[in-house]
């Protein structure tokens, strides 16, 4: 398997442990490939070389990428993968939930091996060091489907976007005194 690490995202090397990335590990990548295989499986749908190309290196991505950077990431020998490939995995991907696409961003992440396939899920972006958090909990979930059923609202996607500093770099960054 080739690793489709580019630069590490990270610039904060001297962490207390308490803010691990976990979307950079090898094996984290490799279980939600495995997991990715077996939803497509069950939806009766193929897991080309390419979609797992464009999967993995959304996995083994801490920040959302854009197409046309996965596009620059791909490319073997120098070849770039042609965007109209990138962006037609990156649509299965969604279709199938594997993949989301940050509207604010217009990026897309890795939702599988997460809870972020079919649940109800905020993303915090950080606005300073680009990263996402997944975050989710039951009463978020609740109040969500309360709000949509209410407004008679049929979701496509419950996915919330929420700007701002990650706890890394509220602490480290410049405005702290
Ligand atoms: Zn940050």
């Amino acid at each position: 398997m080739t690793a489709a690490h580019t630069a590490s995202y990270h610039r904060h090397e001297q962490t207390t442990g308490a803010h691990a990335p976990s979307a950079e590990q090898p094996g984290d990548t490799s279980r939600a490939l495995a997991q990715a295989e077996v939803i497509c499986r069950a939806h009766g749908v193929r897991l080309t070389r390419i979609r797992r190309t464009v999967l993995e290196a959304l996995c083994s991505s801490h920040k959302p990428l854009g197409a046309y950077e996965l596009a620059d990431m791909l490319a073997p020998n120098a070849r770039r993968m042609a965007p109209i490939t990138v962006y037609r995995a990156l649509d299965f991907l969604m279709e199938q939930g594997l993949a989301h696409r940050l509207a604010s961003r217009n990026a897309y992440i890795a939702t599988v091996g997460s809870d972020g396939g079919q649940e109800t899920v905020a993303y915090l972006i950080c606005e300073a060091c680009g990263g996402v958090e997944e975050a989710s909990s039951a009463a978020f979930a609740g109040a969500m489907s309360d709000l949509l059923s209410r407004a008679g609202f049929e979701p496509a996607a419950k996915v919330l976007e929420v700007a701002g500093r990650c706890p890394h770099c509220r602490v480290q960054g410049p405005g702290r005194h």
